[in-house]
């Protein structure tokens, strides 16, 4: 590496991810553990056989008909009627994100997140050239709206992201915090992104930004196929937000960025996204009896409005995760110190986890 003309900023940092390691039990990146019915995979493998016939054409640059059913799945799940045009498509949200930053971040420009909060932030600033601030949440994990207008004022952010459920802590926000954030921003017209990646795991009463999109043109909400559609290997994740946020995200995309096989294999899983969606009740469940077991077993466990749960405190937690992993449990050691997060699995999953966990604890100091 040190022969390359690489960018001096790029010098010594390390690719993102967790470890994908070949384990029994793997609740560590939030996916959802229920693999397509039969009946999805016959279509899928019907639509992709159907395409399969085109693919010496590029596909539809701008994924029309996925944004059409993308549209269609949020009237039908949300109840609030957006227009494909302003409906945005790419590689994961991740993707989309990116293209945020490359649209209207910048040299010169910031953006502004609440930690902690989801790893990837800093990263998609630091490929942009855009500068990465942070203000705290609180001991609880939940933002104080005077804190996060406070920050805005101070800096002035280009893109405010507000991560409602929050990674790695599950916190959703009410909604008055994004209210009293856009209105902060609104003072000189910065956009706030609400990425909603686990939207769709919110406990009941638990409000989507969605509902605030008539209203605003520079409210941004990202969401993704990735958790609830259980599709994380397709790629898909989307936003929502005023037509010219779209056009501008056009003009950085790079031509046919969605692949033909993507978007049709999307749409599949759209037409089944009832049969899709019924598996993140019982996942709901899981995690409400998730959180229930570990608080009995006197852990702290911060309140999950996502498919993961984040507990601690332990003086060492490398050692409880080492713990887990000897016995065939994958879970993710991130965030602040002596925390864990768990992704919420199947029911025999759990099993295996709280199994491995009763045998850690009593090893293991709390802080
Ligand atoms: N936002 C948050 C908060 C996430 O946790 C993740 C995935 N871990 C993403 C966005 C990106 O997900 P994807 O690219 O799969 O849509």
């Amino acid at each position: 590496m040190t022969d390359l003309p690489l960018r001096d900023d790029l010098v010594g940092q390390v690719p993102y991810g967790a470890p994908q390691l070949d384990v029994p039990v793997q609740l560590n990146v939030n996916e959802n553990p229920y693999p397509p019915s039969q009946a999805l995979v016959d279509d899928l493998a019907a639509a992709v056989a159907d395409v399969a016939g085109r693919l010496n054409r590029y596909p539809d640059r701008e994924a029309w008909l996925l944004r059409q059913d993308l549209a269609g799945y949020l009237a039908r799940r949300e109840q609030v009627t957006v227009d494909a045009t302003q409906v945005w498509a790419a590689n994961g949200s991740n993707e989309v994100m990116h293209q945020l930053m490359q649209a209207f971040g910048g040299p010169g420009r910031t953006a502004l997140g609440f930690s902690p909060t989801y790893a990837m932030y800093p990263d998609y600033c630091r490929d942009t050239f855009t500068t990465w601030v942070t203000a705290p949440r609180e001991a609880d994990f939940s933002l104080d709206p005077t804190v996060a207008v406070d920050a805005v004022r101070r800096h002035r952010p280009v893109i405010t992201i507000l991560t409602s459920p929050n990674n790695p802590t599950g916190t959703a926000l009410p909604l008055e915090t994004a209210v009293a954030v856009l209105e902060a921003t609104g003072e000189y017209g910065g956009l706030v992104v609400v990425d909603e990646a686990y939207a769709e795991f919110r406990r009941p009463g638990t409000p989507t930004a969605l509902s605030l999109l008539g209203k605003e043109k520079r409210l941004v909400v990202t969401r993704t196929m990735s958790k609830a559609f259980a599709f994380a290997g397709t790629r898909v994740g989307y936003c929502v937000a005023s037509p010219d946020v779209v056009d501008a995200l056009r003009i950085v995309r790079l031509p046919y960025h969605l692949s033909a096989v993507t978007q049709v294999v999307a749409r599949t899983a759209i037409a089944h996204a009832g049969e899709l969606l019924a598996q993140v009740d019982v996942l709901r469940d899981e995690r409400d009896r998730l959180v229930a077991w570990l608080r009995e077993q006197d852990l702290a466990v911060a309140e999950s409005d996502a498919n993961f749960v984040y507990f601690g405190r332990f003086v060492d937690r490398d050692a409880v995760w080492r713990g887990l992993l000897e016995q065939g449990v994958l879970i993710r050691a991130t965030g602040p110190a002596g925390w864990l997060r768990v992704s919420v699995g199947t029911a025999d999953e759990t099993a295996s986890f709280k199994d491995a966990l009763t045998e850690v604890l009593p090893a293991s100091p709390r802080a």
